[in-house]
Parts: structure tokens; C-alpha cells; sequence
């Protein structure tokens, strides 16, 4: 007999229909290969890869096309072989709808493979041996933001992992891509559970499902009691949305509440996404790159909807064209679900590492428009992360950026709730994700002006030693010259005193030859001699000899 395991609850969410049904209805089929793939650079959060292609380069699947640039970052593998054509901005799906940097690949059709380099015996790894090969595979959580799995299982020096838990909620409704996983691999996401146990030294796991997904989880029971598998426990969880939020998610199975503005590490939990864990189990298992994803095609816009593995880089109109196309009456596409998503303004953009729904809709358009907020606290009845949207609307409308942060609007998880349920009509979340990206722009402004007076400052001090440098130099010189200086007049003095001694000696000569030419007491023979010299004297010096 097996304990009934005790679940929490977090405060708030909502039950939602989960039109789920319409995209889990056939298999989920081989992949599409297009005639040409568009591959961002910036596929994940951290820095963009950075090119490691040339264009006219032929490239097989699974090579290396960009290498990851700086720690948060991974590099990007072909999906399959082709020529490369180009390296230019292109749309890319995201909600500013700005272009970014890609590489576009223009299939052959071949898909000859470079070759892989799959690892037999992933427990003989070191744990950071097995995060590298996690990162080089160019792996990102496919749940949500596309964070670097490698660093989300590297639990650092002093932290210990007290629970691994994966998340197969898939909250939201219409997207089922998780399910249809779940359903087809669960042995290879068991799998790449493990690897993650092993690379955090987890030792337990916690699988938390949401109970609308009966097949999904007989499946995975039935492959933990065939692998024989005693370290992952699958729990089955209510269905409230968004229980698939990674704080939502770790209060219900756990019943740890993660810190405002920190991590669910800071509390001895690490959480990852099922398909993230599949992609793993390929990396290590197979020593396949991440270059394909299982994506939901749904929507009454759509007339063949279902799961379908989708190459990264597909253009979205021509998987769309390959799986039937468009209802008559189509006006809205979506990236995401209803409720987190975001609306696509083309459908001529790729399918991303973090796309995990393509959503069409033929609802006509008719958003009643907005009137002021009348305070019935619906909106805070729902919040998840128990935060004051309201309060929150009220500071953004204001743009009163400083004082939204003391109501935490990061804590905020744009789950969309509040807008759901708010009789106004005010449409909450886009107040917060404004607010979300002004305080991202001050603060990178910010950071940008901090740099340029840091240079600044760095120029002066350079300019200051420079000049320190030049002053001493000239104070050297001054003295060298002065010493000199010095030395020469001490040269001149001793020439000086040579002719005062050669003077006295001329002076005395002159004496001595006075004394001589004294001829007073000379006898007449002196006084001849003196004449006969004198005499000669003249002469000589009259005839100097030649
Ligand atoms: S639900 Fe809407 S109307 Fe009600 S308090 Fe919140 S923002 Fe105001
Ligand atoms: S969108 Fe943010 S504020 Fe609104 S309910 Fe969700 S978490 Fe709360």
C-alpha cells in the first residue's frame, strides 16, 4: 500500500477549460524538414551565439553552427545538412517583434548527419563533465524562458539539492505538447531525469502532473515500475492554473515557499521541464544536439491540429502549410497559450527552442474596451504569487517606477490571471510587462552610464599620471642640467687659479729678468755677456728659425 502524499496549495489561480483534447488526437508523427530553416542566434536567455559558419558553407546535422558566447550562453547545432545562404537580421518570434541576428540554412533534403558521440556510461562522469556535454548540446529549459539547463543543474559549491522536481503540469490551456511526450517517450524523459540526478547529486525526484492528463501519467508509471526506478516518485496534482509555475509548482509538491527576488536553489530545489529531460536523455544517451522540439499546432484557426516534432528554425507558415494550413476566418496567432503567450503580427517567423504552441484563433476580436478600476480586489483574490495587481496597475499607469518595486512586480509571473478575472477590463498584465521592460531599460541605461563615468574617470587618472610622469621627467632633466651646469663652473674656477698660478709664475719672470737687467753692480764682463745675449735675442726674434 502506498501513503497518500501530501500536496500543498499557493494562494489564488483559477480552473480553466483546457481545450486540450483537439491536439492529442494522432501521434505525433515524423519530423518536417523545410526547404529552408532561419536560426536565431538569441535563442535562450544570456548572451546570442556567435557564428561559427561562413556563408556558402556546407554543414551536416548536428554541427556546431555558433558557438555559445560567454558563460550564459549555448551554441547551435544545424537541425540538418544544407548551405548556409546567409547571416542577416531577420523577424524572430518575440513580442516586440523586432528583427535579431540569423543564420538561415537552405536544406539539401539529405539529412546526412555529422557523426555523434553518445556516452554509454554517464555515472562514471564527473558532474561537471556531464554539464558541459549538456551545454555544448546546446540544451535550455523548453518550459519557459529558455534559461541554460547546464547552469540550473549546477547546484555550486555550498548548496545541496534536497528535490529535483521535474514539471509536467503544462498549466496552460490548449498547449499539450508535454502531454503527447510524456505519453510517446517516457522512458527516455525517466532517463534524462537521472542524468539530472546524477549531474545535481539529487538523489530524489519528485514528478508533480496535473490530474487532466490520465494517459500521460499511466504511461510514465508504468515505465518507473519497468525501468525499476526507486529515486522518482510521480505525484498527481490538482488542475489549477498556473500550477505549472516553477514557484507554484515547488509550494504544492513541497510545501517550500521560494524567496521573493531569489531562487527555488535558495531553498534546496532545482526544477526542470519534461522535455527539457528528454532532450538530456538525446544529448547524453544518443549525443544528439537540441535541433528539434515537439510543438502543439492548435486553435480553431487550424485545420489539422496536433503535436508535431518541428525542426528549430522552421518558418511557422510553412509547417503550417505542411499540416493543412488555416480555417477560413483566422485573425489572431499566438506563440504560447491564451493566457502567457503573445501575439505573433506574422506567421513568417521560426519556431524557436522555447516555442512550445503555435496557437490560431478565429474568435472574433471584440476586447470591450478598459474603464476605470472600480477596487473590488478580484484581481488579488486570484494572484498566485499573492501580490497587489491593482497597486501594481496604479504605479505603472503612473509610471511611478521606483515605488512598483515595493509591491514586487517581479514576483509577478504574467500569468495573466488578474486581467482574466478583472470586470474592468484593464489589461493588467501588459501594465506589467511595460513596467517590467522601462525598469529594464533605466537600469541598462543605467549600467551603460556607470561605464562611460567609470571611463571617464579612468581617462582623467590617466591624464593626472601622464602628467605626473611628464613633470618628474623635466624635474630629472633639470637637475641632470643643473649638475652639469655646476660641474662646468668648477672647471672654470680651476682654469681660473691655472692663470693666476701661470700669472705670479710670468710675474716673477719678470722680475727675475728686472733683477737681471739691474746693471748697477755688474762688472764690465757681466755686463757684456748680457749684451751679447740680448744681442742674440734680438736676432732670433728678428730671424725666427724656419
Ligand atoms: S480586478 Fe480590475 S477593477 Fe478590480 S481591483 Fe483589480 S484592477 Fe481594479
Ligand atoms: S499576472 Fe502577475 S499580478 Fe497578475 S495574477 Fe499573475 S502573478 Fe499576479
Amino acid at each position: 500500500m502506498t501513503m497518500p502524499y501530501k500536496l500543498w496549495s499557493f494562494h489564488g489561480g483559477l480552473h480553466l477549460p483546457g481545450h486540450k483534447d483537439i491536439s492529442t488526437q494522432q501521434p505525433s508523427g515524423a519530423v518536417f524538414i523545410p526547404r529552408r530553416l532561419v536560426l536565431p542566434l538569441q535563442q535562450h536567455i544570456g548572451e546570442p551565439a556567435e557564428p561559427a559558419v561562413k556563408i556558402g558553407e556546407r554543414v551536416l546535422g548536428g554541427q556546431i553552427i555558433a558557438y555559445a558566447n560567454g558563460y550564459v550562453s549555448v551554441p547551435l547545432h544545424a537541425p540538418t545538412s544544407g548551405t548556409i545562404s546567409d547571416i542577416s537580421e531577420q523577424k524572430a518570434p518575440h513580442p516586440s517583434n523586432l528583427k535579431t541576428r540569423c543564420i538561415i540554412l537552405e536544406t539539401d533534403g539529405k539529412d546526412e548527419w555529422c557523426e555523434l558521440e553518445p556516452i554509454s556510461n554517464y555515472q562514471k562522469l564527473d558532474p561537471s563533465a556531464l554539464r558541459n556535454r549538456i551545454r555544448d548540446a546546446g540544451i535550455v529549459g523548453l518550459g519557459g524562458a529558455g534559461f541554460p539547463s547546464f547552469i540550473k543543474l549546477n547546484p555550486g559549491s555550498r548548496t545541496v539539492v534536497d528535490q529535483l522536481v521535474i514539471n509536467a503540469a503544462e498549466c496552460e490551456p490548449y498547449i499539450s505538447c508535454d502531454d503527447q511526450l510524456m505519453r510517446e517517450q517516457p522512458g527516455e524523459i525517466l532517463q534524462g531525469i537521472q542524468i539530472m540526478q546524477h549531474a545535481l547529486q539529487a538523489r530524489l525526484c519528485i514528478i508533480g502532473i496535473e490530474d487532466n492528463k490520465p494517459e500521460a501519467y499511466k504511461a510514465l508509471q508504468q515505465a518507473i515500475s519497468e525501468l525499476n526506478i526507486d529515486t522518482i516518485q510521480l505525484i498527481r496534482i490538482p488542475t489549477i492554473y498556473p500550477t505549472g509555475g516553477e514557484k507554484q509548482l515547488i509550494k504544492v509538491l513541497t510545501g517550500k515557499e521560494s524567496p521573493s527576488n531569489g531562487l527555488p536553489l535558495d531553498i534546496g530545489v532545482v526544477c526542470h521541464n519534461v522535455a527539457t529531460a528528454a532532450s538530456i536523455y538525446a544529448a547524453i544517451n544518443l549525443g544528439k544536439p537540441l535541433v528539434s522540439r515537439l510543438v502543439t499546432l492548435t486553435g480553431d484557426g487550424i485545420k489539422n491540429p496536433r503535436n508535431h516534432q518541428v525542426l528549430i528554425g522552421t518558418p511557422i507558415d510553412e509547417w503550417i502549410k505542411h499540416n493543412g494550413g488555416y480555417e477560413p476566418g483566422v485573425n489572431q496567432l499566438i506563440m504560447g497559450g491564451p493566457m502567457m503567450g503573445f501575439n505573433l503580427e506574422t506567421d513568417q517567423v521560426p519556431i524557436i527552442k522555447t516555442s512550445n504552441c503555435i496557437l490560431a484563433l478565429c474568435e472574433p476580436e471584440t476586447h470591450p474596451p478598459a474603464v476605470p478600476c472600480i477596487r473590488c480586489g478580484a484581481c488579488m483574490d486570484v494572484c498566485p504569487a499573492n501580490l497587489l495587481p491593482q497597486q501594481l496597475y496604479w504605479q505603472a499607469f503612473a509610471s511611478d517606477f521606483d515605488k512598483i518595486q515595493d509591491y514586487n512586480l517581479f514576483d509577478c509571473i504574467e500569468c495573466g490571471c488578474c486581467s482574466y478575472v478583472c470586470p474592468s477590463q484593464i489589461p493588467l498584465v501588459q501594465y506589467y510587462r511595460f513596467a517590467k521592460t522601462e525598469i529594464w531599460a533605466m537600469e541598462r541605461d543605467k549600467r551603460k552610464s556607470d561605464q562611460a563615468r567609470q571611463r571617464h574617470e579612468f581617462r582623467l587618472e590617466r591624464l593626472e599620471k601622464e602628467k605626473q610622469e611628464r613633470a618628474e621627467r623635466m624635474r630629472k632633466k633639470k637637475a641632470a642640467l643643473n649638475a652639469n651646469k655646476s660641474a662646468s663652473s668648477k672647471d672654470d674656477s680651476k682654469k681660473q687659479a691655472i692663470e693666476a698660478a701661470l700669472a705670479r709664475v710670468r710675474d716673477k719672470k719678470k722680475q727675475a729678468n728686472t733683477e737681471i737687467r739691474n746693471t748697477d753692480n755688474l762688472t764690465a764682463d757681466q755686463q757684456k755677456k748680457i749684451d751679447e745675449i740680448e744681442f742674440r735675442r734680438q736676432q732670433n726674434s728678428e730671424n725666427p728659425k724656419t
